[in-house]
């Protein structure tokens, strides 16, 4: 979510004149788009503020512009009076506070945050060109999509909420109109993006869900591949995983957060959800595609996990036998229900052992299901060029990373790729020419 509005965000001053730099010294604005999932990350945010707050003192009139889940929908006046370096405040998805700050040579006005709040309009994602930043036209060959903003469930441990405000889905005009633009610029893959993606269109007034856009998208001319994320088991329907079945543009990935693998834990969390309603979620996916990549997301040592509990999170995993997960240690989050009825009580040291316990058992079984792909041929959407190692980048449809030499410019087509060598998160291995790509996957020359 944050790369796509930091997209959106970099293209709109660019039409401002702006042009980018890499180094924040030499920089007339500096906008920081700040994630507050974790308090590791809010931690890192706080870090570059302080380091924006000493550049600042040696040129005043660079403007520093806030952005995100820090700023959420209505932390501004309390971090204006703690970072009051800080020129201008905005909340996810809205970048029109800073745009009009520029526009009016940079005079700071509470009233604009405030008017633009009032509005309660995610506007300036919604009615723009879609144009990509001067850095990315023509080379991005990837590109994140929202279309379903915010989130109105109430996860026990989750911030979002609170920050990115009630569930709204956009349009399915203004997301095919973006997709188009995008697809014109160059991008041949679009990942759509919803905390709770399922629930595409529910806020709608016709019956168009996620199913229905989803082929739509794979309809625009250009578009090689098409990824969704995240799912939630509660919401993620037999008509979604047919889809996935039947349309070959839209890649075999799901990400279907568990969270944890106790069904107390999650009656804590308020998932939602009993843990044999999670199993059966990943049994009809494997069913219907046996060999579909299944993320997760697992939280350890979330407020009251006894051992125990936690051993039924590992037994998940070791069966579910994921494709990948990101494995986060529980911290608390300001104004959560967590945070408010719950106790902390699980110590750091423990929840690093759990989450290094996960992650060892993650990395064996990632490093014994690569194997299977050793001296097979893949197909590789091609992303870009690491020009340190001199070789190519690009992913499977499995959502599997892939590298490989090859002296061609190959950025954004679509090639076979024989896999000489696997580790538990990447494969190496050599270009082919189309003829050897055996199976249904299609090789384009585009
Ligand atoms: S579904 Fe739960 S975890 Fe996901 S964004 Fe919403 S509240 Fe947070």
């Amino acid at each position: 979510m944050n790369e796509a509005d930091s997209r959106h965000l970099s293209s709109q001053v660019e039409a401002l004149g702006y042009v980018p730099t890499v180094n924040a010294n030499e920089a007339d604005l500096v906008v920081l788009n700040t994630c507050v999932v974790r308090q590791s990350a809010e931690d890192r945010a706080i870090g570059r503020l302080s380091t924006m707050m000493k550049i600042k003192e040696r040129r005043p009139n660079m403007t520093v512009a806030l952005m995100g889940c820090m700023v959420g929908m209505r932390e501004a006046p309390a971090l204006k009076k703690k970072f009051p370096f800080v020129d201008v405040f905005m909340p996810p998805s809205v970048t029109t506070p800073l745009l009009e700050y520029l526009e009016q040579g940079g005079l700071f006005d509470e009233s604009i945050l405030l008017e633009t709040r009032a509005k309660a309009v995610r506007d300036a994602i919604q009615d723009e060109d879609y144009i990509l930043p001067a850095v990315e036209r023509g080379r991005s060959v990837t590109a994140h999509v929202p279309v379903v903003l915010g989130c109105s469930h109430a996860c026990t441990f989750c911030v979002i909420p609170y920050r990115r405000g009630a569930e709204e889905s956009r349009p399915k005009a203004d997301v095919l109109r973006e997709v188009r633009a995008l697809s014109e610029q160059g991008v041949k893959e679009v990942t759509l993006l919803g905390q709770i993606i399922d629930r595409y269109g529910l806020d709608l007034d016709d019956d168009y869900d996620l199913s229905s856009l989803l082929r739509d998208v794979a309809q625009v001319a250009g578009i090689a591949r098409v990824r969704f994320l995240t799912s939630h088991p509660n919401w993620i329907t037999d008509r979604l995983i047919d889809t996935v079945a039947e349309v070959d543009k839209i890649c075999p990935q799901f990400e279907v957060p568990a969270q944890a693998g106790n069904n107390e834990v999650l009656e804590n969390m308020r998932r939602g959800y009993t843990i044999e309603e999670y199993r059966r979620v990943v049994d009809r996916i494997r069913k219907c595609i046996p060999d579909a990549a299944i993320h997760t997301d697992i939280i350890v040592g979330f407020c009251g996990e006894t051992d125990e509990q936690f051993m039924d999170t590992y037994r998940l995993f070791e069966e579910c036998r994921f494709d990948k997960a990101h494995i986060a240690k529980y911290s608390v989050r300001p104004k959560t229900i967590a945070t408010r009825q719950m106790r902390d009580d699980v110590s750091s040291d423990e929840k690093e052992r759990r989450r290094k316990m996960l992650d060892d058992l993650q990395s064996a079984m990632l490093t014994d299901k690569m194997k299977g792909l050793r001296e097979t041929t893949v197909e590789v959407l091609v992303e870009d060029r690491d020009v340190k190692k001199n070789r190519w980048r690009g992913r499977t449809p499995h959502n599997k990373l892939v590298f490989f030499e090859d002296d061609r410019d190959l950025r954004g087509k679509i090639l076979p790729v024989h896999v000489d060598w696997t580790g538990p998160y990447s494969l190496i291995g050599r270009a082919m020419d189309a003829v050897h790509l055996r199976g249904p996957a299609k090789v384009s020359e585009e």
